[in-house]
């Protein structure tokens, strides 16, 4: 890692949740609050939904061009979800965090593990999303609109699987009322920046204070 430059450590944030438990809308609030929080765009093979633009949500690929970057070690973390293949690339995660920039990550399970586990894990902030019921994740995922049934289906069976990793992570919300899930991210996102150990300058100015002191007595 590189010498950090900034006032503060980035932090890399993973959003986790199953399919429809609100996410990426927690994530665009997030955006609109703090818009110096740089948001992972992640690589995909999957097809582009309507309305989504391309280096934008994600950057759509074939699974050639997936393969070779992961080869090459372009992606910090990838993972097959729902018949296609995901993965975060590395190098804007390296800029930010030399820059002392947070990075918004929504991926699952499987890429919070990896990044977790790929020596980045003092900066990770990892906050997982809890439907606030079965019911309520399919009503949702059904009033998005933008997958067909066979889709639906495919991520309502997969989302005990996702939710079963709950207990890995830092932080857990059940988006029950939107306003007050985004209102306890952001609260969090606030508390954790204040880290002792995210303040790597906090002993330049102590040894500030303590030479005023000085002078002052
Ligand atoms: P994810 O990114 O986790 O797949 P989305 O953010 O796309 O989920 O949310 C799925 C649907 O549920 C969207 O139509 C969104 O507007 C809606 N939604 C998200 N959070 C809530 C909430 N707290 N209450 C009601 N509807 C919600
Ligand atoms: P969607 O197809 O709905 O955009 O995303 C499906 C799932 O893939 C979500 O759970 C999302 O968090 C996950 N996902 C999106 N991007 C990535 C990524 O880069 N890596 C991993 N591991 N999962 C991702």
């Amino acid at each position: 890692m590189g010498e950090v430059k900034a006032e503060r450590r980035g932090l890399l944030i993973i959003l986790s949740s199953p399919s429809g438990a609100g996410k990426s809308t927690l994530a665009r609030k997030l955006r609109d609050w703090d818009p110096s929080l740089q948001f992972s765009v992640s690589s995909t093979t999957r097809a582009p939904r309507a309305g989504e633009v391309d280096g934008k949500d994600y950057y759509f690929t074939t699974q050639e061009d997936f393969r070779n970057s992961v080869n090459k070690g372009e992606m910090l973390e990838h993972a097959r979800v729902f018949g296609n293949y995901y993965g975060s690339p590395r190098a804007p995660v390296q800029r930010a965090i030399d820059n002392g920039r947070d990075v918004l990550f929504d991926v699952d399970w499987q890429g919070a593990q990896q990044i977790s586990n790929s020596g980045l894990e003092d900066y990770v902030l990892s906050i997982f999303i809890l439907p606030p019921s079965i019911p309520e994740l399919k009503r949702r995922l059904i009033s998005r609109g933008q997958d067909d049934e066979e889709t639906i289906k495919l991520r309502m069976s997969a989302s005990w699987d996702e939710i079963s990793h709950w207990d890995g992570y830092d932080y857990v919300l059940i988006n029950d009322d939107l306003v007050e899930t985004e209102v306890r991210l952001k609260s969090i996102i606030t508390a954790e920046r204040f880290r002792r150990s995210q303040q790597p300058r906090l002993l330049d100015h102590v040894r500030k204070l303590q030479t005023e002191f000085e002078d002052d007595t």
